[in-house]
């Protein structure tokens, strides 16, 4: 998933320990060979290649990825949209050149792009993709999933007393001996929050853009232009998921502020922005 993940725990025993880490690192690696977009065998990119507009069966993990990305999509008006592969694959070729994509180039890859063509069906499990060359992308949702189950597989073998950092993705499990919660900091408020049993996640920051003519634009599309965005400042998200707060991190990051903080009390999340 392109980052580094961190956990820390308390437990009875270094031992205890060490074997409830492991499992939780096997886990973050099952999920990476089924979400990562840069493998070309994960299960993500495998049913890209499948025909379009037909029902394709799907794996448990990505169907849950792919139901919860599909209603902030839909919450968001799009603004946080999976379907945005073609658009992101164009921006990290610029990144690589140099050179703004033309406008025919974003058109034509927004063209293939749009969460209403991503057709997802919980009930028989299945996927279908109804435009020619789509391409989903799950770099917004992917890490607050594995956080979540990071936790999950740390909790199912004794240790609940956890923090798993995927990045800008926290999640944090019960308070430390003797706490109320784990300290979290926000570098750009200087606020320091006390937290326990819920999901953190920050989008927008300064540490990936692309610098065009001067101009820095953000890893984050808006899927109104085809473009990065140029104006990113930080917005913070904590919701009870990680699977929640890190899309909707990313979507608040591309809406006005009336509309995000609208979208993120909906789905039970408090936002702070600097
Ligand atoms: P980070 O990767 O720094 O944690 P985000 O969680 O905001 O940041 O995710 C950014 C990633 O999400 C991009 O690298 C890209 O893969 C994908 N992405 C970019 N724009 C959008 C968008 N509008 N909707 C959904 N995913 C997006
Ligand atoms: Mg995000």
């Amino acid at each position: 998933m392109g980052t580094l993940f961190r956990v820390t725990v308390y437990a009875e025993s270094r031992a205890a320990a060490q074997s409830a880490m492991t499992a939780a690192f096997a886990r973050a690696h099952e999920l990476d060979a089924i979400l990562s977009d840069y493998k070309p065998d994960s299960e993500l990119n495998l049913l890209t290649r499948r025909p379009r507009g037909s029902a394709e069966p799907v794996g448990a993990d990505l169907l849950r990825v792919l139901e919860v990305a599909q209603k902030i999509a839909r919450a968001s008006n799009g603004a946080f949209d999976v379907t945005l592969g073609p658009v992101i694959q164009l921006w990290r070729q610029a990144k690589r050149t140099g050179l703004l994509p033309s406008p025919s180039e974003r058109t034509r890859a927004l063209r293939r792009s749009g969460w209403r063509h991503l057709h997802v069906d919980t009930r028989q499990s299945t996927l279908r993709l109804d435009r020619q060359g789509m391409q989903l992308d799950l770099g917004g949702i992917a890490k607050g999933y594995a956080a979540d189950e990071m936790l999950t597989a740390l909790r199912n073998r004794g240790i609940g007393r956890a923090l798993v950092a995927a990045g800008g993705d926290l999640r944090i499990g019960e308070a430390p001996p003797g706490e109320n919660g784990w300290r979290v900091k926000l570098d750009w408020t200087n606020e320091q929050l006390i937290l326990a049993d819920c999901a953190v996640s920050t989008s927008g920051d300064t540490e990936q853009w692309v610098e065009i003519g001067g101009e820095r634009y953000s890893h984050i599309v808006d899927p109104k232009t085809g473009l990065g965005l140029k104006r990113s400042s930080p917005v913070t998200v904590i919701a009870p998921t990680g699977l929640i707060a890190d899309p909707l991190a990313t979507a608040l990051s591309v809406m006005s502020r009336g509309r995000g903080n609208k979208l993120a009390a909906n789905f039970g999340a408090a936002v702070r922005r600097p």
